[in-house]
């Protein structure tokens, strides 16, 4: 094969490959998910400010920062075309709403410490619930309880029952950066853990309902 056919050969299969992997959809599609957002959410706290979208200066970094697989770095890898950074539960449930009206993949992530991707990649035209910015701990020492939101870390939970407690702890792993959404829903590494014992009620949002309870879910025995 001469030179300029080889190259021309590799170049063809290189934006073969850039098609292929590119997610596309209708931005009319997207308009009506932006309009979507705000009537499915508490007005106390808005959802403009959660919303990224490419034209955000830290659309970029938001996406990269929580993100463990390095594939997210190749302009091959679909990027989000928004990313709900929710800021009220409310926010939570309209992204969860919104994204299966109007035809996106939702893919929600916490600590981002899925190796796989599987909270921030996807082939198909998706949505990023991030949930960073929902990580309070409200904890109760008469009853020995957490409520923790899932976008803390296990090591900010451990370091708030230390601050109330000297004999008090939440053996959950060693690793101090997972994101208590993903870690505490099922991507713990023992499904028979000590973590799996302890969790006794997750709230959950979805498409049909308001906030919803699920009890003992994850119980272990
Ligand atoms: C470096 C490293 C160290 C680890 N150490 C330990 C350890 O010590 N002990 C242990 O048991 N496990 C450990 N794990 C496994 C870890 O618990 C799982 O990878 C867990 O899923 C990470 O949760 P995350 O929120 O950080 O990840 P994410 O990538 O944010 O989420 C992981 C999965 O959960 C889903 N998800 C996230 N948040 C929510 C939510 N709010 N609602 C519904 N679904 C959600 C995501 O869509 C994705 O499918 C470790 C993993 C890594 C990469």
């Amino acid at each position: 094969m001469k030179a300029s056919s080889y190259t021309c050969f590799i170049v063809s299969i290189f934006v073969l490959f850039s098609i292929s992997s590119a997610a596309s959809y209708d931005p009319v599609d997207f308009d009506a998910f932006l309009q979507c957002l705000p009537q499915h959410s508490d007005h106390t706290v808005s959802i403009a400010g959660a919303i990224l979208t490419p034209n955000n200066a830290s659309f970029l970094s938001t996406y990269q920062l929580r993100a463990n697989n390095l594939r997210i770095l190749l302009s091959a890898t679909s990027r989000p075309v928004a990313i709900i950074t929710a800021l009220h539960p409310s926010h939570a449930q309209a992204a969860v709403i919104c994204a299966k009206r109007h035809g996106f993949q939702l893919r929600i992530r916490s600590g981002g410490h899925d190796y796989e991707g599987l909270s921030y990649i996807s082939d198909v035209p998706f949505v990023i619930l991030d949930m960073f910015n929902l990580k309070s701990i409200d904890i109760d020492m008469k009853t020995e309880t957490a409520w923790v939101q899932a976008g803390a870390t296990t090591g900010e939970l451990y370091y708030s029952i230390a601050q109330k407690s000297d004999v008090h702890g939440f053996p959950s792993g060693v690793c101090t950066t997972l994101g208590i959404g993903g870690h505490f829903s099922g991507g713990s590494s023992s499904r028979q853990s000590v973590l799996q014992d302890q969790v006794r009620l997750l709230q959950s949002s979805d498409s049909q309902t308001r906030v919803r309870d699920l009890m003992a879910s994850f119980d272990g025995h």
